[in-house]
C-alpha cells in the first residue's frame, strides 16, 4: 500500500474574494431583493471584525398595504402618487432594523447615499462608507451627503469590483445548482 504523507493534506488555498468585495457582493444581493422597478438599492453595515450587523434595501414603509401605493416616479403626478412618497432607502432600512450600535462600521452601499440616509449614517457614527455607483454625483442630494460626510470625517471610497469576479461567482452558483 502507498504510504500517505500527512503534508500532502496541507494544500494552499485562497479565498477567491477579500472583505470589501465579500460585502459589496452582499449589498448587491440585498438591491436584488429590492421590488423598485428603476433603482434596486442594497447596504450592509459591518463591524471592524467583519461581521456583519445589518443589511437593507430600498422598500415600501414596513407593514403598509403595497397594492395601495405606486411604483411609479413620473413627476407630473403629485407626491402623492409617486414612489417617493413612501419609499425607505436601504441604509435607513437597516439603520432602522437593528439595535446594535453602528460606531466605527463600514457601510457597504450599490449607491452613493443621499443626504437624508447621510445624516443618519453620520449621526451613527459610522466611520466609512464603500460604494460602487455614484450615478447621482451632479444631484444635490450627493453633494449634500458628501459634505455632510466631510464635516463629520467619514472617509468614503468608491470600490470598482472586477468583472472576473461577477464570472467566477457565477461559475460557483452554477457549481452548486448542479450538486443539488
Ligand atoms: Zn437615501
Amino acid at each position: 500500500m502507498e504510504s500517505f504523507n500527512p503534508a500532502d493534506n496541507f494544500i494552499p488555498v485562497k479565498s477567491k474574494l477579500n472583505w470589501d468585495e465579500y460585502f459589496m457582493l452582499q449589498a448587491m444581493m440585498a438591491s436584488f431583493k429590492s421590488k423598485d422597478p428603476s433603482t434596486k438599492v442594497g447596504s450592509v453595515f459591518v463591524d471592524q471584525a467583519n461581521h456583519q450587523i445589518t443589511m437593507g434595501y430600498n422598500g415600501f414603509v414596513a407593514g403598509i398595504d403595497e397594492t395601495k401605493l405606486p411604483w411609479g416616479k413620473d413627476a407630473r403626478a403629485p407626491l402623492e402618487f409617486q414612489k417617493y412618497g413612501y419609499v425607505v432607502h436601504s441604509e435607513a432600512n437597516a439603520i432602522l432594523h437593528t439595535t446594535k450600535s453602528l460606531e466605527g462600521s463600514r457601510c457597504y452601499v450599490t449607491l452613493f447615499p443621499c443626504n437624508e440616509c447621510a445624516k443618519l449614517i453620520a449621526s451613527k457614527k459610522v466611520k466609512e462608507v464603500i460604494y460602487l455607483s455614484d450615478k447621482h454625483q451632479e444631484k444635490e442630494s450627493t453633494k449634500i451627503a458628501k459634505r455632510i460626510f466631510d464635516l463629520t470625517g467619514i472617509h468614503y471610497r468608491q470600490l470598482e469590483l472586477k468583472k472576473e469576479l461577477i464570472d467566477e461567482l457565477h461559475g460557483h452558483l452554477l457549481q452548486l445548482f448542479s450538486d443539488i
